[in-house]
């Protein structure tokens, strides 16, 4: 089976290790032939994992990040293999040096792999033609039997157009390039107060920086981050539901209107997720208000695109390879 990943981030390290383990779904004999295609010098890392100050943390606990998401152990083995202090469950390590692990871990996956390739370009274009899969870079085109989207949405935003003006920074990473900009004892403003902005204090910080720094924002409240691990077990919005609903698994009879095999409706995959919603005690009002605290911003939607987002912006689904290698090309979200 020829898949191709577009993207070399951290995501295609998941997938990676996901199909391994998946190699059973593919039906045997079948091989793993897999195309990693990415321009970047910090293959495997993507821009947040790249080397760069230690003051980069991580805001999900060390083991939440391991390349296998049904093996915490895969990081934790890694880290205390590496003299990292602690690695257990409840550590926040740099991002740098998640970064390496994520780098060990794709070769680590791609030894395990029949045939494995990186393409150092750009993916330019994608078409479907006879039930085939063409990927275009700006030299060659390729052909696999499925493309999974591991293209991450790092973007930020200028929406003052801040780009090139002297003493602006638009994209803080890598701090330790952001840093050398300022003076000790220059006044600095940091526009808004999330993860960036806390790595922007934190790296000044380490620096030695002297001069006032001020933060500003419209909520004026900092991000819930680094909290405690949460245990939760997912009962109704899970990979098993989701394959029943799509009839790849036969354990309920198929609805004479549902789905053709191999598809989902959006409807019922909202119908799931409300279903643990209930489950966890969250009513669907309590739910909107905390994702989107303005209510004008969400009045204009209905309620099951709402819905739609509010998954989206949970991640509560683990990302599982038996969905991606099903399908010829599907987008994939950052957690
Ligand atoms: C500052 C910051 C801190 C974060 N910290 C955490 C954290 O601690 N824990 C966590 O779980 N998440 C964190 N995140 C979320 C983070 O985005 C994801 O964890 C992770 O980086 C997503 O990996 P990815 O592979 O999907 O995307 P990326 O890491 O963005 O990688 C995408 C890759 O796709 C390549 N690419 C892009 N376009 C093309 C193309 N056309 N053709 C070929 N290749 C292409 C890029 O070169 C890149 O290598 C953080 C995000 C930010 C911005």
């Amino acid at each position: 089976m020829r898949i191709a990943l577009i993207g070399g981030g951290p995501t295609a390290v998941c997938v990676m290790h996901s199909l391994l383990r998946s190699r059973s779904v593919l039906g045997s004999g079948e091989q793993l032939d897999v195309t990693v295609f990415d321009p970047s010098t910090d293959l495997w890392c993507g821009p947040n994992y790249a080397p760069d100050l230690s003051e980069a943390l991580t805001n999900v606990h060390a083991a939440d990040m391991s390349a296998q998401h049904w093996n915490e152990d895969h990081i934790s083995d890694w880290l205390r293999k590496n003299q990292v202090a602690e690695p257990v469950g409840s550590t926040f390590v740099s991002r740098p040096m998640v970064g390496l692990y994520f780098r060990d871990a794709a070769c680590e996956a791609a030894n395990d792999m029949e045939h494995f390739r990186h393409v150092l370009s750009a993916v330019t274009s994608i078409r479907m033609e006879e039930n085939q899969v063409h990927v275009e870079t700006s030299a060659q085109s390729y052909s696999f039997d499925h493309a999974v989207m591991c293209l991450g949405t790092n973007t930020f935003a200028d929406p003052y157009q801040l780009q090139g003006v002297p003493g602006a920074v638009v994209s803080p990473y890598p701090l330790s390039k952001t840093v050398l900009q300022t003076r000790a004892t220059d006044r600095v403003a940091i526009v808004g107060t999330g993860l960036a902005a806390i790595d922007v204090v934190l790296a000044l910080k380490s620096s030695g920086h002297q001069g006032p720094i001020t933060m500003v924002s419209r909520g004026g409240l900092l991000p819930p981050v680094r909290r405690p691990r949460l245990e939760y077990q997912l009962r109704h919005f899970t990979v098993d539901a989701v394959e029943r609903l799509a009839g790849l698994e036969q354990r309920e009879p198929r609805r004479r209107d549902g789905p053709t095999r191999g598809h989902v409706q959006l409807r019922d995959m909202i119908n799931l997720m409300w279903r643990e919603f209930g489950e966890a005690g969250a009513s669907r009002d309590a739910r909107f208000r905390n994702c989107f605290p303005s209510a004008s911003v969400w009045k204009g939607f209905g309620t099951n695109s709402i819905a739609w987002m509010t998954a989206r912006s949970l991640s509560l689904w683990p990302s599982n390879p038996r969905h991606y290698i099903r399908r010829r090309v599907v987008p994939t979200g950052a957690g």
